[in-house]
């Protein structure tokens, strides 16, 4: 069986692994000249490395990243609102987390995918154009792109992995009418060296979340030397600063030391900022013919449960255990679509909505009164019901059906 991958990202390069375990041939088109990402952190949940253990990946990501536990949340001066001390067994199970950089957990997909280049093709530089879906139990679909040199190029394969991102231009071919929308949020996302963040509290081997007046800020250790941040916030679409930084520290001059801290130790150079885009209420379908969406392209999330890459994940192990395992063992194409279809958007619905609810706790509230009330009701509610309804959506494994 063959199988075209759209799009080299998190969700493509997964897919393209879970498909080469299954036995099959994998093409990977990736419109970029090379496999890359942005220099940002991610924290790998329980759920994600359930999808990597499938994947045979997940002992090679945790030495890649750093083990870290949540501990929960401080409001911006650095209160607690809701604690989970790290040693607490009523926490193991949601708490542990893996912090990777970004780039790391790409290059170790990417290497995986390249292992077997009998069975595996992975063309940069290749934008994909159009998709013909063929019929799961009719004519193979055709893939159209646009190689490194510009020239048209097709092919047919059994299986279509739309992967191209929340902006993908191949499900609006195939889905018309599906709207992106700006969440109302813009990210700062940063690497910084270790140095810079000792000392500062909250980057030891715990991830604390702070929230403030329509803003959000985490940082996670991601390795021996660096740690990675992020500040979530309310802003006008494609608001620019002259200068990011400057306007980092002025925005943040009045959290707690820690936060502070990390921010004077942040280069200019490595400061990202990106409005964040989502997918509301998903795709309506996750397969049209042959082909099937995988990660943000089926389901771009607001981050505020950092789930969009661990939720590519589980759809890379999905496509696997769904369909690649059961069609490589004579199993009914059509049946496998469909299960993939039956089973993840309901999942990504979930989630999606989980994501946007957390929100309403976050960002979203502006100062006064809805802090102090927020931060009342929080202090008040047992810490163990809301990790139990965590450990609910984490709670996960690729052959779930
Ligand atoms: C600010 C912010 C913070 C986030 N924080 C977290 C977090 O902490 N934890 C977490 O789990 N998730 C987080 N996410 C979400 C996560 O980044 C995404 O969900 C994840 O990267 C999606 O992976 P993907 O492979 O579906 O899409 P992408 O990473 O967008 O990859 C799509 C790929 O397809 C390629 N492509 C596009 N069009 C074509 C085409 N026509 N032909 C060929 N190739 C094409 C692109 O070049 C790209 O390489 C965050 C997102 C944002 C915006």
């Amino acid at each position: 069986m063959e199988a075209f991958v759209a799009g080299g990202g998190i969700a493509g390069l997964a897919a393209a692994v879970a498909l080469l375990r299954a036995g099959w041939r994998v093409t990977v088109a990736e419109r970029q000249p090379v496999l890359a990402e942005i220099g940002a952190g991610l924290a790998i949940s329980r759920n994600g490395l359930a999808a990597l253990t499938w994947l045979g990946l997940a002992d090679a990501v945790r030495a890649a990243g750093h083990p870290v536990a949540i501990t929960g949340q401080q409001d911006h001066r650095g209160r607690w609102l809701m604690r989970q001390p790290a040693d607490d067994p009523r926490f193991a199970a949601t708490n542990r987390v893996v912090g990777v950089h970004r780039a790391r957990l790409l290059s170790l997909l990417e290497q995986e995918v390249r292992r077997d280049p009998d069975r595996a093709a992975v063309l940069l530089g290749s934008t994909v154009i159009d998709v013909a879906p063929g019929d799961p139990d009719g004519a193979r679909a055709t893939v159209h792109w646009a190689d490194a040199a510009g020239e048209r190029q097709q092919a047919e394969a059994d299986l279509v992995v739309i992967a191209d991102g929340v902006g993908s231009k191949v499900r609006d071919r195939l889905l018309p009418g599906v709207e992106i929308a700006y969440s109302g949020k813009t990210c700062w996302r940063a690497v910084i060296n270790d140095a810079g963040a000792t000392g500062s509290g909250l980057v030891g081997d715990e991830f604390v979340q702070l929230w403030g007046p329509h803003t959000e800020f985490g940082a996670v250790r991601i390795g021996a030397g660096e740690v990675y941040w992020y500040g979530y916030f309310v802003a006008p679409a494609q608001t620019r600063f002259d200068d990011e930084l400057a306007a980092a520290q002025t925005h943040f001059a009045g959290w707690s030391p820690g936060v502070r801290e990390i921010i004077a130790a942040t280069e200019a150079g490595r400061l990202l900022r990106h409005d964040v885009i989502h997918l509301p209420g998903g795709a309506p379908s996750y397969r049209v013919g042959r082909a099937v969406l995988a990660g943000d392209a089926a389901h771009a999330l607001v981050p505020t449960m950092g789930q969009g890459a661990n939720l590519s994940l589980e759809d890379g192990a999905g496509v696997g255990a769904l369909i690649g395992v059961p069609v490589a063992a004579g199993g009914s194409l059509a049946a496998a679509i469909a299960a993939y279809d039956e089973v993840r958007r309901p999942r990504g619905r979930l989630i999606a909505r989980r994501s946007l609810q957390t929100g309403r706790l976050g960002a979203d509230l502006g100062r006064g009164l809805p802090q102090f009330l927020r931060n009342a009701v929080l202090r008040l509610i047992p810490t163990r019901l809301v990790v139990e309804a965590g450990a609910r959506v984490l709670d996960w494994s690729p052959d779930q059906t």
